[in-house]
């Protein structure tokens, strides 16, 4: 592989690296690579949507971050950050909902000078990449490579929640991607026929059949290789050897929210003094890199229940589990086959909020820390999960070393805009009041987090951070802009470099109101048609120059 020159370098195989890989290649003429640095996605856990937990324990398939700690959040613990490490990247491992969040989210990046990302402008590439089982219509596509599909509702309790929300005066829904948002209904997702339709299967998958796309798995890329400002090529290992390959066109580092601003900052490009601090050399000097760090910061209501017919690991829910598994084995149908998570909301933590600013994810289990708190899941209950949909406090990603084999140093810095802790405090407020209602009358037994006692606003934002939680949606280490923090334009070309782009999560300037999975794929969609069209672009220049 060593010296090998392709057209274009994809870094990374995962939401946004899959749609490249594949609309690229469309192409026959360009020659493409993805390197990626995790496996094959051969686990027969991808498939099974019911198996999420699974990754939560996974080394082999989740790059399991762990946040810098904070004393009074979490009792001083680090938090857990999955991220999906194979091919597909976060969407083999994710919750599956699809949501592309509210129109203003898109027209605010416009608002702050991207030409071309308002809703309006987005809405095709959403459209172009779906295909929902309702049918195509002025908000959905209906024959693009990734199926969503509606769920089918396998939990008694999660029609409480809706039966909550509507007695607890809130609207219901039944599109929260069409021409109501706001309000509670059930989730749609990218479900195909029982199994998994992350961005592999959709996007990678059909193309990978084609002899101009080259995927390479295990091969962990180290850095970008410049000759003076411009990227030509990437050095990555695999299988304990280091190759140096070369791109003709452009290199896209497409590695996610954590990993994009680590092979930036490892390859020169980021704040010259932090990366003076670790001895590497300055290609350019970008203060933004790794910095306006944003992520859905969580928490919940844990109550238990009465009844006992929701998710557990006891022995009465293990005992209702091999029905299912039978089930799912022999017609890809049952609980296995839809998430855990199938009703929600968007809601406005107060009535003074113009746009719906909390998320809900309502799950019939008990939930925390990812799934990984084995003894609450053992017990019978449900969980309303709200989230703060656009956070004003930012964070960062930044170097623990020039070793690429050292993980990132992540600091979300949660509640440093104190509007966040009001809006969550209000937020589990609306819970309450929705679990509160006669709808839940049969099921309710207690509260046990934040638990009666906690009444007072600083009560329960002690309880929100003792359980603090994350819905796995960091954003904005790349953010696109044109001030001086802006790290790519509206082109997603990194400033001041030629032949480099960035695509991927990071690259949103603000958090999106909800799941940022679709919104990465559309970001994905928009990118490539762009690069397809500098290379048209380039041809004519190189045309002219030849006939003048
Ligand atoms: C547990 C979990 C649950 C979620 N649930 C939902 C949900 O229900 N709905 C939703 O919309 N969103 C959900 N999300 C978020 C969503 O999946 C992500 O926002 C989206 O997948 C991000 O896409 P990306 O392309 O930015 O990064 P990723 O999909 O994470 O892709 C990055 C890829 O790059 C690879 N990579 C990184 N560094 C290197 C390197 N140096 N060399 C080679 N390869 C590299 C990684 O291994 C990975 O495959 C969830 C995420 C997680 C982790």
């Amino acid at each position: 592989m060593t010296n090998k020159q392709f057209d274009y370098i994809v870094v990374g195989a995962g939401s946004a690296g899959c749609v490249m890989a594949n609309r690229l290649s469309k192409n026959p003429a360009n020659n493409v690579l993805v390197l990626e640095a995790g496996p094959l996605d051969k686990t027969p856990f991808i498939k099974i949507p019911g198996a999420f937990a699974y990754f939560m324990f996974s080394k082999k398939y989740n790059w399991g971050y762990e946040s810098e700690s904070v004393d009074d959040i979490r009792s001083g613990s680090p938090m857990f950050c999955p991220r999906g490490k194979t091919l597909g990247g976060s969407s083999a491992v994710n919750a599956m909902v699809y949501i592309r969040g509210h129109k203003s989210d898109y027209d605010h990046w416009q608002a702050l000078g991207n030409e071309g990302w308002n809703f309006d402008e987005l809405l095709p590439y959403f459209k172009n990449s779906e295909t929902n089982q309702r049918g195509g219509d002025e908000f959905h596509g209906d024959s693009g490579p990734l199926y969503v599909s509606d769920v089918v509702n396998d939990y008694k309790v999660n029609d409480s929640f809706l039966a909550g929300a509507q007695q607890a005066g809130y609207p219901l829904t039944n599109d929260f991607n069409g021409h109501q948002f706001e309000g509670a209904g059930y989730y749609q997702f990218t479900i195909k026929d029982g199994e998994r339709c992350g961005v592999s299967r959709a996007y990678l998958k059909p193309a990978m059949t084609r002899t101009n796309l080259q995927v390479e798995c295990e091969a962990s890329v180290q850095r970008i290789i410049f000759q003076g400002k411009k990227a030509v090529g990437v050095e990555y290992i695999q299988n304990g050897k280091r190759h140096s390959v070369y791109a003709a066109q452009e290199i896209l580092i497409c590695g996610g929210t954590f990993n994009s601003p680590q092979t930036l900052m490892l390859s020169g490009i980021g704040d010259k003094h932090e990366l003076a601090s670790h001895g590497i050399p300055l290609v350019q000097d970008l203060p933004g890199v790794g910095k306006n760090l944003q992520e859905h910061v969580d928490a919940c209501v844990l109550t238990t229940s009465l009844k006992k017919d929701g998710f557990s690991i006891g022995p009465v829910g293990l005992g209702k589990m091999l029905p299912d598994i039978v089930k799912y084995i022999r017609t890809k149908k049952g609980k296995l086959a839809n998430s855990i998570t199938q009703v929600g909301a968007f809601l406005k933590s107060s009535p003074d909020v113009e746009v719906p600013d909390i998320q809900m994810h309502f799950v019939p289990l008990l939930f925390d820390d990812n799934g990984r708190d084995l003894r609450l899941l053992a017990g019978h209950g449900y969980s309303c999960h709200v989230c703060v949909l656009r956070p004003k406090s930012r964070g960062s990603v930044s170097l623990r070393s020039a070793n690429p084999q050292d993980p990132v140093k992540i600091d979300f810095n949660f509640f440093s805009a104190e509007e966040d802790a009001k809006v969550l405090v209000n937020g589990i407020r609306v819970a309450r009041k929705i679990l509160a209602t006669q709808a839940f009358d049969e099921y309710r037994d207690e509260e046990i987090h934040p638990g009666a006692d906690a009444q007072s606003d600083e009560e329960i934002l002690q309880k929100c951070k003792d359980r603090l939680g994350l819905v796995y949606h960091p954003v904005g280490t790349c953010k696109m802009g044109n001030d001086a923090m802006a790290v790519v334009d509206n082109e997603l070309k990194v400033h001041g470099v030629e032949n480099l782009r960035v695509i991927d999560a990071s690259i949103m300037p603000t958090l999106t109101s909800g799941n940022t999975n679709a919104p990465t794929i559309a970001i994905a969609e928009k990118a490539a048609k762009m690069v397809l069209a500098s290379q048209g672009k380039k041809v004519v220049s190189q045309l002219e120059s030849v006939l003048a």
